[in-house]
């Protein structure tokens, strides 16, 4: 079995030649080593092979992990990327650094609100239903602007971008229409509210080539790096970028 430090490195080349396929330099390309599931041991060894970003699921099991990495928060950024009840927005305003899963305005206003004043301003996405799927969360695409004037709007939050979750698919263009699409949104918008939001969350551990090749900033892989999860989702193998 490889080491989580030697699925790093591999993830890192594989980065690299999507990146090289998309005519995109590297370093516009940022990797956030989603944890979920992953005992903080796990996460100590992917800070020690370089990696400083790091996303959870569950806001409780991120507070943990983060309490148990406390030696490290001064070095390391943790994202929420699962879910947001406003019944736990507090602890997510004190504790992480960036949420990628707002989907409604109430969500960013308890946020911008329990934001501490003495903490730079929480980063976050708006999460959009880009396959429109009835089961998934996230805003539909036509409801992202109003809510993305509203967020750009409140202090104590910075609107860096928009994430998504595309349905799962096998071939590489397949792959690519959901992500064309959220990139194409985020340009939309930036144009026509006057916005610089920067960040295009997109792309797993199946869909990251795809996800580069269309633009994504930020990629959240997690099964490429620490093997499958306890309940694996059935998962194809990512198509081959050559
Ligand atoms: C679990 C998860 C990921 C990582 O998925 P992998 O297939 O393990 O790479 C990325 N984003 C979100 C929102 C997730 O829940």
């Amino acid at each position: 079995m490889a080491t989580i430090s030697e699925n790093i490195q591999q993830l890192h080349g594989r980065i690299e030649r999507a990146c090289l396929q998309a005519s995109r330099s590297v370093d516009t390309v940022t990797l956030l080593v989603v944890t979920k599931t992953f005992p903080a041991a796990d996460v100590r060894e992917a800070f020690l092979a370089g990696e400083r970003r790091f996303g959870e699921n569950y806001v409780q099991e991120g507070v943990d992990k983060i309490e148990a990495l406390a030696d490290l928060r001064d070095q390391v950024e943790w994202h929420l990327i699962g879910p947001l009840q406003s019944n736990k927005t507090r602890v997510v305003a004190e504790r992480f650094d960036w949420v990628h899963s707002v989907d409604r305005l109430k969500i960013a206003q308890r946020l911008a609100e329990q934001r501490p004043p003495g903490l730079a301003p929480l980063n976050v996405c708006l999460q959009v239903n880009i396959s429109g799927e009835d089961s998934k969360s996230g805003l539909a695409p036509a409801e992202v602007a109003e809510v993305a004037r509203a967020v750009a709007a409140l202090t104590g939050l910075r609107l860096r971008g928009l994430m998504a979750i595309p349905e799962p698919a096998d071939t590489l263009d397949a792959q690519r229409v959901p992500h064309r699409a959220l990139a194409a949104l985020l340009a939309e918008l930036n144009t026509a509210l006057g916005l610089a939001m920067d960040t295009l969350s997109m792309g797993m551990s199946a869909d990251m080539d795809a996800a580069i090749l269309e633009g994504a900033t930020m990629v959240r892989v997690g099964s490429a790096i620490f093997g499958s999860r306890p309940r694996p989702a059935a998962q194809t193998p990512p198509p081959t970028v050559t």
